[in-house]
């Protein structure tokens, strides 16, 4: 719209917007994710991300007994645990199976599901929101589940707009500077040394 010099590819004037940082051209760019596996915890945080569409799967409407769940990887790293996990996971699964035989409705059966239960969620973001998304979702405090799910829509994300996407990582990295200041340093953050370093929001302030 703002007139580009001619010759240039499509690929290369997403390039150049990006590069130039004038997103609001991005916001065109759509991407709607069928996420077939997330628990109702992860559901939580995702629904913080505002500047989207979000539809997750209705527990008043569907029946949930048999449902899949998360495991925590500090919870499959520990026999003992994970055996108190799975029996808390099949306790659950009984009860609502039980209310139903006690005539209890799905809507209050639904009370007695864990924040575990995988549920599907439709996820429709813009190509702005999404670099927002995994800027604080890609960090290494953000909660392994999300990260990990992260990973998986950056990749995808990568593979239609390398132009817009291929760069992009932690919003500490995007913007040069952590924001997590010194709570970055009980995690195994990529950035906090070596060549790669990032400084802080802090260190940078001290400079001045
Ligand atoms: C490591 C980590 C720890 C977190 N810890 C917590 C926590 O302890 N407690 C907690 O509640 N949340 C926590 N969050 C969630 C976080 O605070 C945000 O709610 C979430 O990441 C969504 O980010 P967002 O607001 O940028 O996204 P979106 O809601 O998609 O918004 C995108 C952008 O639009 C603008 N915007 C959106 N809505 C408004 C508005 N109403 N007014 C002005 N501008 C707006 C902002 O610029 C915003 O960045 C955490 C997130 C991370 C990654």
């Amino acid at each position: 719209m703002s007139g580009v010099p001619p010759g240039m590819s499509d690929a290369e004037i997403v390039g150049m917007i990006v590069e130039n940082d004038y997103m609001s051209a991005i916001e065109h760019i759509s991407f709607t994710f069928d996420i077939s596996e997330m628990s109702i915890a992860a559901s939580r945080e995702f629904l913080e991300h505002r500047i989207s569409s979000h539809t997750g799967r209705s527990t008043r409407y569907n029946e949930e007994d048999g449902f899949g769940y998360f495991i925590p990887r500090e919870i499959q790293n520990n026999a003992e645990a994970l055996s108190e996990f799975k029996q808390a996971m099949e306790y659950s699964n009984k009860v609502y199976q039980r209310l139903k035989e006690l005539g209890v409705k799905r809507e209050g059966r639904r009370y007695v599901l864990p924040m575990a239960m995988h549920c599907r969620y439709l996820w429709t973001v813009n190509a702005r929101s999404l670099v927002n998304f995994l800027g604080l979702r890609l960090c290494v405090r953000a909660a392994p589940e999300l990260r990990e799910l992260a990973k998986q829509l950056h990749a995808i994300a990568v593979e239609k707009y390398p132009e817009i996407f291929k760069e992009i990582d932690c919003r500490g990295q995007i913007l040069g500077v952590c924001p997590e200041n010194q709570v970055r340093d009980g995690f195994p953050c990529p950035y906090k040394k070596g060549k790669n370093r990032v400084p802080t929001k802090a260190e940078i302030k001290l400079k001045k």
